[in-house]
């Protein structure tokens, strides 16, 4: 099923459901860690899961002579294996993340035809962030600069434009693009304003939703919704949430995501003795977000786990309630 229609038959019920996503584990690593995690919130009926794209690291070793050793790695490796592995085990619907860094055209059409063929037809279309060490993000030879370049090759493929015009049988694609969207502005952003007005491109070029980045203040989700709106932007919004759960995020994730943290939350957290506590508060303060989210009406929310979801699971308990066998919500 589209992710689309998972979010307009919630809008139509009036019924808040939520989404999570997974990290692929680190390499060496089992992909139970992904299967136990699922299996604690599937009792909640997530409406579907997204599994993210990381790209290579760049590593410099110092070698014996002093000069430095370029290494690159993919630390989390198997976004399009963990995603079909899913989807088969529990008929779960999956959005894999696909981001233009490190990707040609060809690389990315090969990837768009590998999830077709194993029947995934969503996909979250995204730039990906710039290469440690490099100043600002560089596209391959032959890739995408914007990921409004990569919702416009999709939908090529979705009209069965292919790269390739020598293809002989041509099989028109049907996917279903998420795109991100930045309450609190994307960093490279000149201003709030322009960064919508590059949104609205990705939403013209195709995208059928946004999702957003995480934020911890509602009143900023609502705010950008109405500039959304403003700039004419009519595909549904999905919140994103990260429940806070160690103290060094209080400087982490403002330096890495470019959020603010409300004062209340800020000085909680800063008040805790243990990440114990911080995990606690971070949970009731999501809890809180979620419940005024539901109230006003939003048919999704997403969460963001950062590899760990026991603390989405005291959410969902909460916010969302427990599916039983007939379906009905307790
Ligand atoms: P874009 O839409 O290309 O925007 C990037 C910047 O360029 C913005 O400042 C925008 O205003 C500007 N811009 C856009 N279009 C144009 C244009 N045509 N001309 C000039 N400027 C333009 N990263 C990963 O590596 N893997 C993941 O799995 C992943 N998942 C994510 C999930 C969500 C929900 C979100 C919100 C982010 C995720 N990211 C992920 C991070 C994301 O890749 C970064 O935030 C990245 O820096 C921007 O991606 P984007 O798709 O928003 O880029």
């Amino acid at each position: 099923m589209k992710i689309i229609d998972i979010i307009q038959n919630a809008i139509r019920d009036r019924k808040c459901r939520f989404a999570f996503e997974l990290l692929p584990p680190l390499k060496g690593d089992n992909i139970d860690t992904i299967f136990r995690t699922i299996e604690r919130l599937q009792p909640f009926d997530p409406a579907y899961i997204n599994v993210t794209y990381h790209r290579e690291d760049v590593k410099y070793i110092e070698r014996p002579d002093g000069l430095l050793e370029k290494h690159i790695t993919n630390r989390r490796p198997g976004t399009v294996a963990i995603s079909a592995a899913i989807m088969a085990r529990y008929g779960i619907e999956v959005v894999p993340h696909l981001i233009c860094g490190g990707f040609s055209s060809y690389e990315t059409e090969e990837a768009l035809i590998d999830l077709n063929f194993l029947g995934i037809h969503n996909v979250l279309a995204l730039r990906g962030d710039t290469l440690k060490g490099e100043h600002s993000f560089k596209p391959v030879p032959n890739g995408h600069a914007h990921a409004v370049e990569l919702v416009r090759q999709i939908i090529r493929m979705n009209e069965g434009l292919y790269m390739d015009s020598e293809a002989e049988q041509i099989t028109p694609t049907d996917f279903c693009i998420g795109v991100a969207g930045y309450p609190e502005k994307h960093s490279e952003a000149a201003n709030p304003d322009i960064d919508i007005e590059f949104l609205k491109q990705k939403v013209d070029a195709g995208a059928d939703y946004i999702v957003t980045q995480m934020f911890f203040d509602n009143r900023k989700f609502f705010d950008f919704a109405d500039r959304c709106l403003a700039a004419g932007i009519r595909v549904p919004i999905i919140p994103g949430l990260k429940p806070m759960t160690t103290k060094n995020q209080i400087s982490m994730l403002p330096q890495i995501f470019h959020v603010d943290i409300p004062q209340p939350l800020a000085k909680a957290v800063l008040a805790c003795e243990n990440n114990a506590q911080v995990r606690t508060i971070g949970t009731e303060w999501a809890i809180g977000q979620a419940e005024e989210l539901k109230k006003s009406g939003v048919p999704i929310i997403h969460f963001y786990t950062m590899g760990k979801a026991d603390n989405i699971e005291t959410i969902a308990k909460q916010v969302f309630g427990q599916t039983s066998v007939s379906g009905q919500t307790n």
